[in-house]
């Protein structure tokens, strides 16, 4: 059971966004800077996302007339111009997702918005237009970005935890939407081995580690939630993975009573039921100003 559910457009049971994180080989440049370019492997794995995964990926797109939400770092959106321009030319948007991948919390203010407003650059130049929305590397959100967000006119975070669906952030005077994420709804646990990360999980068969999102859609449609995969092209792309999720994903498009939607769409969605008077949960932020441990 939810409290204060959404109501979702032509009463659709739930609402849905598939979203994928374009890292690619900006991972492994951020995480080994003297040395990266040169690691061969890891840059091959994450340029599967991009050239081999994403058109893959849109294909099922276009196939089932979705239209959705991919994030990317700057630095990938250069790297990759053509991947823009197909994920543009289908209908889907791009969020900000930093410019290298770096994470906030071991930048300092300024260097943090240095990168975060040269990242924005590359989105006005590449696709004509400021990202409405945002997603923090490896979740790593500040108070310092969330105040930038606010700052600069984001529409919304998809970085949170909070709830299981769409709730408001209040802080220093503005709004944001936040299209909340967890850890059962992210593909990196059942599908990521990456030692020169430090990250080296068990990879599980596709049918295992998908099952996974697939019960989290469930309990989300019995209660008219809000489901929302994070997921990356080089993991959840690749064929076997693939294969299941879109055969998985044909039926519930083809009943028709789940609303799939780009996050911008759903954000403002959210913002229109609220005019409307209906409630919203909202966070007030920030949560501490100050260190919390067992001082005097
Ligand atoms: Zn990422």
């Amino acid at each position: 059971m939810i409290q204060n559910p959404i109501a979702w457009p032509n009463g659709a049971r739930c609402a849905a966004a598939i979203t994928f994180d374009i890292d690619a080989d900006s991972l492994i440049h951020i995480a080994r800077p003297s040395d990266g370019f040169n690691r061969l492997y890891p840059i091959s794995m994450g340029r599967y996302g991009p050239t081999v995964a994403i058109p893959r990926i849109l294909d099922t797109y276009r196939r089932l007339g979705l239209t959705q939400t991919f994030f990317m770092p700057a630095w990938c959106m250069e790297r990759y111009p053509e991947t823009v321009e197909a994920i543009l030319a289908a209908g889907h948007e791009i969020g900000h997702h930093s410019y290298l991948h770096e994470d906030p919390t071991s930048q300092s203010d300024a260097e943090q918005a240095y990168w975060f407003d040269r990242a924005t650059a590359v989105h006005r130049r590449l696709t004509g237009q400021a990202p409405r929305g945002y997603r923090a590397p490896v979740y790593n959100l500040t108070q310092g970005v969330v105040d930038r967000l606010i700052a600069q006119g984001f529409l919304y975070d998809s970085t949170m935890m909070a709830d299981d669906i769409p709730y408001l952030v209040h802080a220093n005077g503005g709004e944001l939407v936040e299209l909340p994420t967890h850890w059962g709804c992210d593909d990196w646990p059942p599908f990521a081995h990456y030692a020169e990360i430090d990250y080296m999980m068990p990879v599980r068969a596709p049918s295992e580690g998908l099952r996974a999102f697939f019960e989290e859609f469930e309990a989300q449609y019995e209660a008219g939630g809000f489901w929302m995969p994070i997921l990356h092209p080089f993991l959840t792309g690749r064929l076997a993975r693939w294969r299941q999720f879109e055969r998985w994903l044909e039926p519930i498009v083809a009943k028709g009573d789940v609303w799939f939607a780009p996050l911008e769409t759903i954000a403002r969605h959210v913002l229109a039921e609220r005019e409307r008077g209906q409630p919203v949960r909202v966070e007030t932020l920030p949560y501490f100003e100050r260190p919390v441990h067992l001082g005097r």
